[in-house]
């Protein structure tokens, strides 16, 4: 199918893709808890023809449409949850449920997936091999559904050739679009840290232990991971962002608790730094006559993009848009499970600028983030590009 065409397609469908994007803006749901969002979805899949659908991990959705004839097999994936914040936008199509936004643009991935999935549909004839629609459960809370999907089942029957996420950034002014092949975002885990001791009065500290000074001294020590651990040359994040100790002004309390998160661009650093936090832990706390533990739970991997597969696509993007608006992106210390499927297959996760160039930017999960809609082409565009090329 000739671009020209394809334009044509995504012009026509544009006014239903933004109803689409504004109904699902203003019906927010929590990770694990996307009901509505789900049944909407399926609704407007099962009005299409030569599909299969099937419900996956809870509200997860899986849509299928094969070719006549035979061509690589390709899946794309949208994320259907929202977050717990109190949207401050002054759209009508503000969010209608009090305390849960789509502050991720995960509305936006959807709206234009579940666009991309009805041209697929119509025009049928026009295209060679598969194409997988996945709309992913729980993306913003631990373990994340992209996780579930796959234990479930997502790819037992066959692994696609190579699987697209696009997600929106506030960043990149719309028509623009960022491409970083390799590693591009960070593995995320959580640690927490307790320091247990014996209590006592806050004037007689030679009788107890202090575990506040020993959880202080420790969290100073593990900053010297990133300092004289790690490789100067690989990026690394230690943030504690709550530390609770229940004494008083008098008294010593008997546990120190610190809680944060590890983020890393390279898994075999994260499992060295992982047990350089046990070790200093431990052995810090006991200098303090203390007893240190850390539990940490493993967030997601370090996300991954397949060069060759990273290469082509940005190719084909500059072919479209024009060299001027695809950017090469700086790496990111944030996480995104669509890295649980970079693990499986070849996988490109790229960016989509959304904000209007005559507006400030607004980061994503902040209570007044709203994408440009007008970028809803461009993300049709591109995807609908590969698909039919
Ligand atoms: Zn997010
Ligand atoms: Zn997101």
């Amino acid at each position: 199918m000739d671009q020209n065409k394809i334009k044509e397609l995504v012009e026509d469908i544009i006014p239903q893709v933004e109803s689409w994007y504004k109904w699902l803006h203003q019906n927010p749901e929590l990770s694990g808890k996307e009901f509505k969002t789900n049944h909407f979805i399926v609704d407007k899949l099962n009005k299409l023809t030569h599909k299969g659908i099937r419900n996956i991990a809870g509200t997860g959705i899986v849509c299928e449409i094969q070719g006549k004839e035979p061509g690589k097999h390709i899946a794309f994936r949208a994320e259907l949850d929202a977050l717990p914040i109190e949207e401050k936008t002054k759209v009508e199509y503000k969010s209608k449920n009090k305390g849960v936004m789509h502050a991720c643009g995960h509305d936006f991935h959807m709206a234009a997936l579940l666009g991309i999935a009805t041209i697929v549909s119509e025009n049928i004839n026009s295209l060679k091999g598969k194409v997988t629609f996945i709309f992913q459960p729980s993306e913003e809370s631990l373990p994340g559904g992209a996780l579930q999907m796959i234990e479930r089942g997502l790819f037992a029957s066959k692994k696609p050739d190579l699987i697209i996420g696009q997600h929106v950034l506030p960043d990149l002014p719309t028509g623009y679009v960022g491409f970083r092949s390799g590693a591009y975002m960070a593995s995320g885990d959580e640690i927490e840290i307790t320091i247990e001791g014996k209590g006592g009065h806050g004037a007689l500290p030679h009788l107890a232990n202090d575990v506040v000074l020993a959880l202080s001294q420790t969290i100073v020590s593990l900053q010297q991971i990133k300092s004289r651990f790690v490789n100067q040359t690989e990026p690394f994040v230690l943030s504690f962002g709550k530390i609770e100790a229940n004494g008083a002004t008098n008294i010593l309390p008997e546990t120190a608790t610190a809680h944060g998160t590890m983020r890393t661009l390279n898994e075999t650093w994260r499992e060295a730094a992982k047990e350089q936090i046990i070790n200093i832990v431990e052995k810090t706390s006991q200098v303090f006559g203390c007893k240190g533990s850390v539990n940490i739970r493993d967030g997601y991997p370090v996300l991954i993009n397949d060069k060759h597969e990273t290469e082509q696509l940005k190719q084909l993007a500059i072919n479209i848009l024009g060299e001027e608006k695809v950017v090469d992106l700086p790496i990111r210390m944030t996480t995104d499970d669509f890295s649980r499927f970079a693990q499986l297959i070849p996988a490109v996760y790229y960016r989509i600028g959304v904000t209007n160039k005559n507006k400030k930017d607004v980061g994503l999960h902040s209570p007044t983030f709203l994408p440009d809609i007008s970028a809803l082409k461009t993300a049709m565009l591109l995807p609908l590009t590969v698909i039919f090329q």
